[in-house]
């Protein structure tokens, strides 16, 4: 993280953690009596998806820490759950939903960590398998320079065998999970492009060997790994880019320690589309031929997007038959039509999923 600025909510300025936040990054803190005060200076600067990602607002999470995914409409979804412990990226992809999904975007982190604990403990006791994450608002281990929140997640799931956690970034900052006791309970998942995707649009994120080394390090400690491909960007000759990636994730892991693989090819809200265009001139990512799908997002035809699916799919199934490989966010033709089967013959996403974290995971039903 490259920070610039701390904003911290005046009521929670005495907190231990507030401290140590502050003393780690030494830089100039503001208190604040809202949010308000903190998007006012982001939406001053002439780029507030920029500043954003240079700010950072310490703040209490006074709603719900565990969510549902919102997924989309019409859409099959995989009945994630979001644990909602921060929100935003300091890294800069081109293709980030996050820059439109905030208003504004301001890196913001929640320090009320009793009452997270208190909300994850009660889903433990429900009788069903669950899965949770924290990379759907934010990368999940952004936040391991300056906090211990991924190692008390760690520990808190290692505890029981119904829950299974996933940890998803773009970066390798893995070190210090390696050597938590956790039983294989936390997932440690990458978000995998092409070389040439990364180079060009993922600002300050590690590269795909990087990452990828940093996955081989985990296995190597006993986390089970994932991986995802999301989004992918459809283009003239971008498909060997992706294939490249797959050999080298066979390359890192073995396939029996990969939960699940997931592909999911580039959709955006209309509102992402003038972002990417201002703030990546040249980038020609917004400019191919786009659908508007049933959820009101921009997609690729149909076809492109099966075509490139059904190429990954049979690549990533000659290394491991057996690993669960899902799409994200498609219909039942395309499923049919790239990966051979509809979720339904198989019990459906959200088990397909639940049978992999039990599988891979140790789940316990
Ligand atoms: S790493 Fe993920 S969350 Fe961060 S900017 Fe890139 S796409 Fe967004």
């Amino acid at each position: 993280m490259k920070l610039n600025r701390l904003f911290i909510d005046r009521e929670l300025v005495a907190r231990a953690e507030a401290n140590r936040i502050a003393q780690r990054l030494g830089i100039p803190t503001q208190e604040v009596n809202s949010a308000g005060e903190v998007f006012e200076t982001v939406m001053a600067a002439s780029d507030p998806v920029a500043a954003g990602k240079r700010m950072l607002y310490l703040t209490a999470n006074r709603g719900a820490f565990v969510r549902d995914c919102p997924g989309t409409s019409h859409y099959t979804c995989c009945g994630y759950r979001i644990l909602h412990v921060g929100a935003y990226c300091s890294m800069d992809c081109a293709y980030c939903i996050l820059q439109a999904y905030f208003h504004p975007p301001v890196l913001t982190f929640f320090i009320n960590t009793e009452d997270f604990v208190a909300q994850i403990e009660k889903e433990f006791n429900k009788d069903k398998i669950q899965r949770f994450g924290t990379g759907e608002f934010t990368d999940s281990l952004i936040w391991e320079g300056l906090s211990s929140v991924n190692e008390e997640l760690v520990r808190l799931f290692s505890g029981q065998d119904r829950c299974v956690l996933e940890l998803k970034t773009k970066t390798t900052a893995v070190e210090r999970l390696l050597s938590l006791p956790h039983r294989r309970r936390t997932i440690l998942a990458w978000s995998l492009s092409s070389r040439e995707m990364v180079s060009r649009c993922e600002r300050g994120t590690a590269a795909i060997e990087a990452r990828l080394a940093a996955a081989a390090r985990a296995a190597a400690q006993g986390y089970p790994v994932a991986f995802h491909f999301d989004p992918i960007v459809i283009e003239d000759r971008s498909l060997p880019g992706y294939l490249e990636t797959i050999e080298r994730i066979f390359a890192a892991v073995e396939p029996a320690n990969i939960v699940w693989i997931s592909l999911g090819a580039l959709r955006f809200m209309p509102a992402l589309k003038a972002v990417i265009e201002n703030r990546f001139p040249g980038l020609p990512l917004a400019c191919g031929e786009f659908i508007t799908g049933l959820d009101g997002k921009l997609r690729y035809f149909k076809p492109l997007r099966i075509r490139a699916y059904r190429r990954m799919a049979q690549a990533i199934r000659r290394r491991a038959p057996e690993v669960c490989l899902y799409l994200c966010m498609e219909d039942d033709e395309v499923w049919r039509e790239a990966l051979g089967f509809v979720p339904a013959e198989r019990g459906g996403l959200v088990a397909m999923l639940d049978e992999a974290a039990v599988r891979v995971c140790g789940l316990k039903r």
